[in-house]
């Protein structure tokens, strides 16, 4: 097994050892915080509490609500003038933060990002096309610098212009794409309808990640593309991407346990769940000078794999993020998260790449319609068939969710396509004050 970084052979012991001493550093340097120094002192922790990972419960949590609050300074642990970045989240749900960087965290942002894609299967000799929006998003230069510090050529494609990036697949001879996975069905489409078959293209591995999608998702992709594709998380309040990213065993995501510390919990009793047991993740940054983030309310929900990976890395894996805690839509008193919509819909040939889950309200009832764009094969003059197929996406969605869905079917590339992040959910519901 070939690895990138010495961190990656290090045993449970030597972590825990590692995380111990990390934690303490992290927690001095934010200290110099006013934002930590005050939260510190109210729960009345220092640095000499912390014997050993676990006793990061001591810790108080830090919610995105609080970082909104302390924008745009408040929790530098060094002079501003020391910071030489910075990135927002893209604010999917509301209000964005800013995040800071030095050129130290910014060298071991790198350095995390080309050991995620190394681990990938990404070598230098790689022309790597990043299809990330650059700029505030993190996706973008957060992934270029891993990709230029791993030694790949590196084209910053950025986002959308289809055909270009088609010209530019074939012109270099592009083998390793950075690409969200939305994206990745959409392009495939646009060029087999340029009478291209993507499985002739170079591109041997995707990175694909920044939004949640499901098993059925990555696998459509691989077979449009025939390539391997491997699932990547980050935050921009972790950096960005980098944080978690998956093995060449495609079975969850190792989360780099020297730069962060993983927790995932209740988030209703705020306790540590079992292994297999989803909850919310809770991040720390370990390495972070300028502006280090602790026990973070990621709101993102998975569940810790248990057992040791093949790969024979002991950094411990997280599965795919199965939504946010605010994701979660309660439909006539029916829980449903939209990725469950998602799997049932990649799940059948049927369905083009794209979906939308329309709310709306009928007099005081919420009411949940799903549009599915159909495979322009499918999408045929007979109605009868059509029918038949709305019936059986409908019967299939009844069974997931416990309640039964509205089903439009649309026609192939018909419901918008965004050239970030994919907006599923379009909230059309009257609000009452
Ligand atoms: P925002 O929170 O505004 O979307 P970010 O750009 O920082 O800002 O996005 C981070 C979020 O994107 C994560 O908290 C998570 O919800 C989502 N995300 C990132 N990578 C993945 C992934 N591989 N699978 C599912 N969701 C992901
Ligand atoms: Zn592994």
């Amino acid at each position: 097994m070939q690895y990138y970084d010495r961190a990656e052979t290090l045993s449970r012991q030597e972590l825990n050892a590692l995380q111990t001493v990390r934690l303490k550093s992290a927690m001095q340097r934010a200290a110099r915080s006013p934002f930590y120094a005050a939260k510190f002192k109210q729960a009345g922790v220092t640095p000499r509490d912390i014997a050993s990972p676990a006793d990061i419960a001591r810790l108080p949590l830090t919610v995105k609500a609080e970082l909104r609050d302390n924008y745009p300074y408040g929790l530098l642990a060094v002079p501003r003038e020391a910071m030489v970045r910075m990135h927002v989240s893209s604010g999917t749900t509301g209000t964005p933060t800013a995040i800071m960087h030095t050129q130290n965290d910014l060298n071991w942002w790198a350095s995390l990002m080309a050991r995620c894609m190394f681990m990938a299967g990404v070598r230098p000799h790689d022309v790597f096309q990043n299809l990330s929006g650059y700029g505030l998003f993190t996706g973008g230069l957060g992934i270029h610098y891993g990709a230029e510090r791993l030694g790949c050529l590196t084209i910053p494609a950025g986002t959308g212009n289809s055909q270009r990036q088609i010209k530019i697949i074939r012109d270099f001879g592009t083998t390793a794409l950075h690409i969200i996975p939305s994206y990745a069905l959409h392009l495939g489409q646009v060029i087999a309808s340029a009478g291209i078959d993507a499985k002739e293209l170079t591109p041997r591995i995707a990175l694909i990640g920044a939004e949640p999608h499901s098993e059925e998702t990555r696998r459509r992709i691989e077979e449009m593309w025939a390539l391997k594709a491997y699932n990547s998380y980050g935050l921009s309040e972790m950096n960005g991407p980098g944080v978690a990213f998956e093995c060449l065993e495609q079975n969850g995501m190792h989360l780099w346990e020297d730069a962060y510390l993983a927790e995932i919990l209740d988030p209703d009793t705020l306790e540590p769940v079992p292994d297999g047991v989803s909850g919310e993740l809770v991040l720390t940054t370990l390495c972070r000078e300028g502006m280090p983030v602790i026990r973070y309310r990621t709101r993102d929900i998975t569940h810790f794999v248990a057992g040791e990976c093949p790969c024979g890395r002991v950094h411990r894996r997280i599965g795919r993020i199965t939504g946010r805690t605010d994701d979660m839509l309660i439909i006539k008193g029916v829980n449903i998260y939209p990725m469950q919509i998602e799997e049932v819909l990649m799940g059948m040939p049927e369905v083009g790449g794209n979906y939308q889950i329309v709310l709306e309200s009928e007099g005081s009832i919420d009411q949940i319609k799903v549009k599915v764009e159909v495979k322009q094969e499918y999408f045929v003059e007979d109605m009868r068939a059509l029918t038949g197929l709305q019936k059986k996406i409908t019967a299939k969605l009844r069974d997931e969710l416990l309640l039964t869905p509205r089903v439009e079917l649309v026609e192939h590339k018909s419901l918008p396509q965004s050239d970030g992040k994919a907006k599923r959910v379009l909230d059309l519901r009257e609000k009452s004050e």
